[in-house]
């Protein structure tokens, strides 16, 4: 048992201003005011006076880090979950770009089958695949040799039990809006992205199961007052959540704060897209089988298309607030109760309710992570 206490709590849904948390056999036990919660004296205590206690981010999208890219070794998915909690990142869904089928394969292997007996880091929840179903005119860094036209056949061995939990496509494509119907039953999110849909096209995607827009604005039709296309679709769209890599480069932040505006906690969801330069010195990396360089601006092929982010999850957090004025909870729920509810795991991720998994973060002042603690061990203390 764990009891931490005097911290700031953000559930995200309220705030508790000297409150404490019981964790039990790695799930929370109990939530509420210091002096609501008593301590059990077998439990180990963490003070945080001082500290903000939130729930453990979950990034939906993130392509590999600390050097290692999950699409050219989905191997490396355990080393990089390893060291993700200091970025914030509890549970994510590890991302592969537009490769060849058998790569998938491969990766649903690794989730299914080699997780190391010793493994202790960010839980991968399933995979989000972003291609190959992906419009050519709008393939950004992924190499159009493997792009492919939706197919039945490709995507047979595609179900949440078998690790895919969420999958990019462009449904202006031939046969698009038959495969979301099917993945959808498949238990699998899937999300417009990469794509060249005018409004109505993505209308028909968004009514044939579509819950989720990847990337917003990024390596999409730009919005034009004449022809909104998926941005507008996606922003008018009441239920429909939003992916954003908000580095303030992909992005303007004049852009982001106007989305914020139109979308809000509940709506928006920030993701990395970060690749293998996460947290590397500036150089040459891969994505997939494509070289990037990194420079202190971030990540680009040769001849110039942006090719993901090094972009730390607790930073765009971070940047939400400058960019909007938000409040940290609200950011907060942007990459914890969001995508927990997009995942259909409202109740077990993303909030510090009780029953839910004690996936929680110390932050200081400044919005740094302290200590995360994942099913309530300690993963993460910084130095
Ligand atoms: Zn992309």
């Amino acid at each position: 048992m764990r009891y931490i206490h005097h911290a700031t709590i953000l559930t995200p849904h309220e705030t508790i201003a000297d409150g404490a948390v019981l964790v039990d056999r790695g799930r929370i036990a109990a939530v509420g005011p210091t002096i609501n919660i008593p301590a059990p004296e077998e439990a180990e205590m963490i003070d945080a006076t001082g500290l903000t206690l939130v729930p453990g981010f979950i990034d939906l999208q993130l392509n590999g880090g600390f050097g290692h890219d999950f699409t050219q070794n989905p191997e490396t998915i355990w080393e990089v979950a390893a060291q993700l909690p200091q970025t914030g990142v509890t549970t994510f869904l590890p991302t592969l770009i537009t490769s060849p089928l058998h790569v998938v394969g491969q990766a649903q292997k690794q989730l299914q089958e080699e997780r190391p007996a010793t493994f202790r880091g960010a839980e991968p929840l399933g995979l989000h695949l972003e291609g190959p179903f992906l419009n050519p005119a709008k393939k950004g860094a992924h190499n159009p040799k493997w792009l492919r036209p939706p197919s039945l056949e490709a995507i047979r061995p595609w179900t949440a039990e078998n690790g895919v939990r969420l999958v990019t496509l462009a449904p202006e494509l031939p046969d698009a809006l038959d495969l979301i119907t099917v993945l959808v039953s498949r238990g699998i999110v899937v999300s417009a992205g990469h794509s060249q849909a005018n409004l109505e096209q993505a209308q028909a995607g968004f009514k044939a199961g579509i819950r989720y827009v990847t990337h917003l604005f990024n390596a999409m039709s730009a919005m034009h007052h004449r022809e909104p296309g998926l941005v507008a679709a996606a922003l008018s769209h009441n239920h429909l959540t939003v992916g954003l890599i908000a580095d303030g480069r992909h992005v303007h932040p004049a852009w982001i704060q106007l989305a914020w505006q139109l979308t809000g906690p509940h709506r928006l969801n920030l993701v990395t897209d970060a690749m293998a330069a996460l947290l590397m010195p500036p150089g040459t990396y891969h994505l997939a089988d494509q070289l990037v360089t990194v420079d202190d601006d971030g990540a680009h092929l040769a001849d110039g298309p942006l090719a993901g982010s090094i972009l730390p999850l607790d930073q765009a957090v971070r940047n939400l607030i400058t960019y909007t004025g938000c409040t940290l909870a609200e950011a907060i729920t942007t990459v914890t109760a969001t995508p927990a509810d997009l995942l259909g795991l409202g109740q077990r991720k993303g909030r510090i309710i009780p029953n839910a998994n004690a996936d929680l973060l110390l932050l200081d002042g400044r919005q740094r992570v302290q200590i995360a603690l994942i099913n309530g061990e300690i993963i993460y203390k910084r130095e």
